[in-house]
Parts: structure tokens; C-alpha cells; sequence
């Protein structure tokens, strides 16, 4: 059977300027500036649309000091989704940047690890600490999905649709997972947060936000074997994923980048 080619997109919602201290534990030069975009993604063919995670809202992003550019909704109304035709959103992990805005699609399914909401409603969270990327709304909006029959579990690695697979890698979150694709130009990844950066994949620094350090580093490297190659991984908050694809029309330039064709390095 043919796979299906998939378009691909990453698309911006908002920023935060930080120092590589912020970011990376005992990170070299840690006053460095060191930016950090947030996305979500868009994945379609000519019969459906998927979207990966839904991004944090107005109020808790600024509550956190970081900088909303725009709904993710009004990012994906600029690729001519409505996000209340969506019917399937792939959740790669709870914290408030990736699952902040469940309620805005109201006809949706969302997918998400057995792993993912066991830890964000049991005992892990008695730990201010381990708590402290979750926002209790949207854990209590993913319980009420869940009794009103719009979450699908997956557990590990999972077939999804056709030229669509989920892949597990905890570490940075427990049940964090990353999309596989199938494109023209063959599979790609999303890592979302299995892979902040580029250079997580390159020189693995240790994120400063996990709940397990060596579960995230053996996520690194499993990411970049199921990959094969960094072009064909999309790390979860990389400013230079904006600078190594291109813009589907000049008017997104700087909002989305078409990841399914080959970056410019
Ligand atoms: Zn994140």
C-alpha cells in the first residue's frame, strides 16, 4: 500500500528570552541569551487535519513571563483549519505549553499516554516541584475528556493512522511522546520536548526541566536513531526551525515553517 504523503507544520505562538543557565542544567556560559519559541503543529492531507498539542493561553503564558503572539487556533486559521473541524489533536505531553487549550477544540479527540495522565493525577504531583510545568485546569479538562469519551490512551509506541506513528520518550515528562510522519521526502519526527533544541540532539546538555535524567538522555539518542538524520527531526522549541524551513507564503514568514520539505541545513 502507499503511504500517504503528509504536509507538515510548525507553527508559532509565542516566545521567551532566556539564558542557556535557564535552560541547561550547569549549562556552559549560562547568562548566554538563549531564545526559546513555542509551536504547535499541523499535520494534513487532503481528508484530515491533525494538530500536535495545543499550546499554553493568553494568561498563563504571561502569568510564566512568556510572550503570546497569537492564539494557536488563530495559527492554525492562518492555514485555513478551524480548530473546531479538528477531530483528532495528538497530545505529546501535559505541561501547560502543550496542553493549555484543550477546550478550544470542541470536537476532538485527544491522544496522549497511558504514562502522561497517570503521572499528572497521582502521586508525582504530592512534589511541588514535579508539579511545577502543570496547570491543574488543564489536568481537570483531560479527566473530563476522558469520562466524556474524547480521549484515546496509547501505550508506547503506536500506530496512529497510516504513515502516522506515536513514539514514546520519557524523561523530560513521563509520558511524552513524539509524532512520526510520512511525507514526500520520506519520515520525519516532531520530537516536541523529546528534543528542546537542536543542539539537545547534538551535544545532549541536560534540559532543566525532567522528571527522570537518564530516561531524557536515552530519549535523545533514541529520537535521533529513529530519525536517522537531524533534517529529518523537528525539535520542540528551536528559534531555528523558523530559519531552516521555509515559509509556506511570504506572509507567514517568521510564524510557519512547511517542515516537509528538506531544510536548508
Ligand atoms: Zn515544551
Amino acid at each position: 500500500m502507499q503511504l500517504p504523503e503528509y504536509e507538515v507544520y510548525a507553527i508559532k505562538y509565542g516566545e521567551r528570552m532566556g539564558t542557556r543557565g535557564d535552560m541547561f542544567m550547569r549549562g556552559d556560559l549560562h547568562d548566554a541569551p538563549m531564545a526559546m519559541d513555542y509551536f504547535v503543529w499541523l499535520i494534513r492531507d487532503g481528508e484530515r487535519a491533525i494538530v500536535v498539542d495545543v499550546g499554553f493561553g493568553q494568561s498563563e503564558g504571561e502569568k510564566r513571563g512568556r510572550t503570546f503572539l497569537r492564539c494557536p487556533t488563530e495559527g492554525l486559521r492562518l492555514l485555513g483549519v478551524e480548530a473546531d473541524a479538528v477531530e483528532d489533536v495528538i497530545i505529546t505531553h501535559m505541561h501547560y505549553d502543550h496542553a493549555g487549550n484543550l477546550e478550544l477544540f470542541p470536537n476532538a479527540r485527544f491522544h496522549i499516554q497511558d504514562d502522561e495522565l497517570g503521572y499528572v493525577t497521582g502521586r508525582a504531583m504530592t512534589h511541588k516541584v514535579l508539579r511545577h510545568s502543570f496547570r491543574l485546569a488543564d489536568v481537570l479538562e483531560m479527566v473530563a475528556m476522558v469520562y466524556g469519551d474524547r480521549v484515546v490512551f496509547h501505550d508506547g509506541d503506536d500506530d496512529f493512522a497510516p504513515g502516522i506513528s506515536l513514539h514514546h520518550f520519557p524523561g523530560h515528562a513521563r509520558g511524552l511522546q513524539s509524532v512520526r510522519v510520512h511525507t514526500a521526502r520520506g519520515w520525519i519526527v516532531l520530537a516536541s520536548d523529546a528534543a528542546h533544541y537542536y543542539e539537545s540532539m547534538e551535544k545532549e546538555p541536560t534540559f532543566m526541566t525532567h522528571e527522570n535524567i537518564f530516561d531524557m538522555h536515552e530519549s535523545y539518542r533514541k529520537l535521533v536513531r529513529l530519525g536517522g538524520s537531524l533534517s529529518k527531526i523537528v525539535p520542540g522549541h528551536d528559534p531555528d526551525v523558523l530559519a531552516r524551513y521555509p515559509a509556506p507564503s511570504p506572509d507567514l514568514e517568521g510564524i510557519v515553517a512547511r517542515l516537509d520539505v528538506e531544510p536548508s541545513r
